[in-house]
């Protein structure tokens, strides 16, 4: 067992680690360890902090999502935040998260158990503003209360409608969803990039579809996001208003508003399922786990939504997370090569 001095150093050592990390991975799209290492890390870092709550500061990054905006692009505050999602990466845990909520959902006199399941795409967050059905605004998720503005660069990506289908669509309606690459698009995408490398030069090549879609997204330049094979999913809705909603109410499920999000031209995931026992959620991830290298684009998980709006507002959040989602994470398949000296156990 170490002192609390020990424990605090560690802490401190562990977090400067993570904030490095996160800095590569989010802000300039070139990580230095794999996912599994980090999460890994971060996993420590909650444990810590379980066991010294007197320890948790607001710079740790268990308290924040992802990275602050680059400089270069202007921000954009979100209205409403864009949070991150609470993991499951095991079958018991998503076993106790599911109890959890049911045990939740009972206090608050419900019965209904209803889970939205749904691919947890490998890309990076966007939030699309559409204005009497016009694409307005586009900003990244950013640190979840301040993005970076990447309209003009979403504005040349072709999955994503300019304008929406239909006229019984809310007059403010923000879409928040992933965007990200193909493996075929990310492979054609290095072998250009190696092409158009001098011969003296190293060829500057994306370490995997997910910094790719980052990096193409995050560019100046948007005529060069143009040229970049980007795509989109989107996954659930921010605000909403208008009069019009009177009139064309969105409906009442996150299954229900994924649907209507298809009828109004959006893209959306086409291995959605309501399901409402614990038993067929674990087997629709074994499902998705076992045909994942089938699907042509990278996910790393599947994701567990409570069905009901009106639940998920009961529910609420906790500080960067919703309570009634979990992601449900594959086990790792990436091999660390060499973690931290730093031992983190206490
Ligand atoms: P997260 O990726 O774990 O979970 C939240 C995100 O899931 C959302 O922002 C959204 O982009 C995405 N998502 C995909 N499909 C979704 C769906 N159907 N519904 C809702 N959301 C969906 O985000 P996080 O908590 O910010 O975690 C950061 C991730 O970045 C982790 O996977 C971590 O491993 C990785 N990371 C890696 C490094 C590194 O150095 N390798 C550093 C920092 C972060």
């Amino acid at each position: 067992m170490k002192n609390l001095t020990e424990v605090h150093a560690n802490l401190e050592q562990l977090k400067k680690t993570l904030r490095d990390y996160e800095y590569h991975y989010h802000v300039l799209d070139t990580p230095l360890v794999p996912d599994s290492t980090y999460d890994k890390l971060f996993d420590e870092l909650i444990k810590i902090e379980k066991l010294h709550p007197e320890l948790i500061t607001t710079d740790s990054p268990t308290q924040r999502v992802g990275a602050k905006p680059l400089s270069s692009f202007s921000t954009i505050t979100h209205e409403l935040p864009m949070l991150s999602l609470e993991k499951a990466s095991s079958e018991e845990e998503f076993s106790a998260f599911f109890q959890r909520t049911q045990e939740r959902l009972a206090t608050l006199g419900s019965t209904d158990t209803t889970f939205c399941c749904e691919l947890k795409l490998d890309g990076l967050a966007v939030s699309l503003r559409y204005e009497q059905g016009i694409l307005t605004q586009a900003a990244t998720r950013g640190d979840g209360a301040t993005g970076e503005d990447v309209t003009l660069n979403i504005r040349t990506i072709k999955s994503i409608p300019l304008k929406l289908s239909g006229d019984n669509y809310p007059e403010i309606l923000e879409v928040r969803g992933e965007i990200y690459m193909t493996h075929a698009g990310f492979e054609a995408l290095n072998i250009q990039l190696e092409k158009q490398t001098k011969k003296d030069q190293v060829a500057k090549l994306f370490a995997n579809p997910r910094n790719a879609a980052a990096g193409s997204l995050r560019q100046l330049d948007p005529t060069i996001t143009a040229k970049r094979p980007l795509t989109f999913c989107a996954y659930g809705i921010g605000v909403v208003s208008g009069d019009s909603l009177t009139n064309h109410p969105l409906e009442d499920t996150h299954y229900g508003r994924l649907q209507q999000l298809a009828k109004w031209g959006l893209p959306i995931n086409k291995w959605v399922k309501q399901l409402n026992q614990c038993d067929a959620i674990l087997a629709y991830f074994k499902e998705i786990e076992s045909e994942r290298h089938l699907l042509g684009f990278d996910i790393d998980g599947v994701v567990v939504k409570v069905n009901s709006i009106a639940l998920q507002e009961e529910l609420g959040f906790v500080s960067r997370a919703p309570r009634w989602a979990v992601a449900y994470k594959f086990a790792a398949q990436e091999v660390t090569t060499k973690l931290l000296d730093v031992e983190y156990q206490v």
